[in-house]
């Protein structure tokens, strides 16, 4: 059985997210949804409603599960069983980001990261914009799935 994680923080969970789990579902046989709980960053969304806002999402997809994690990635990975780590690319600057993580995490637990490319109409759309939008009451729907809304 082919398992991947998508290990994010997901504050908030975007569209181009959701495309990247539609499109890994065809790749893999089940996905969980790690977000990672980071002490650098401040959160915009407590993290127990992202979990609770992606299951929804994904109420009627039983291949897919959501998780909160606050260990290595790999370790995140290990834990679920998972092979492979499914991240998306939007552009030059993630490349290199994803390549040095997907080397070391290979190198640290023989765990394989596939990159999938984002779709060019969402390459904008970062949590880091959904959070200014929200921040100044600019509306965030075109930019979050429809449970978010
Ligand atoms: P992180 O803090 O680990 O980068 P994010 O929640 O920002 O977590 O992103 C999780 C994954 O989703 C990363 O692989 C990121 O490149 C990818 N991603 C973020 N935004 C998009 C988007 N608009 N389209 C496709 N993939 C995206």
């Amino acid at each position: 059985m082919r398992k991947a994680i998508f290990p994010g923080s997901f504050d908030p969970f975007t569209v181009g997210h959701y495309d990247i789990v539609k499109r890994g579902l065809e790749l893999f046989d089940e996905i969980i949804i790690g977000i990672g709980r980071n002490s650098e960053k401040q959160d915009t969304f407590p993290i127990r409603e992202r979990l609770s806002a992606i299951e929804k999402i994904f109420a009627d997809e039983p291949r897919i599960h959501v998780e909160i994690y606050d260990c290595l990635t790999v370790d995140f990975a290990r834990q679920q069983g998972a092979q492979f780590i499914l991240r998306g690319i939007r552009c030059v600057e993630d490349f290199e980001y994803e390549r040095n993580m997907a080397v070391a995490n290979k190198q640290i637990g023989e765990v394989e990261t596939i990159l999938l490319y984002t779709r060019p109409e969402y390459a904008h759309i970062s949590s880091t914009l959904v959070r200014d939008l929200y921040a100044y009451n600019k509306d965030i729907s075109a930019y979050v799935p429809n449970h978010l809304r």
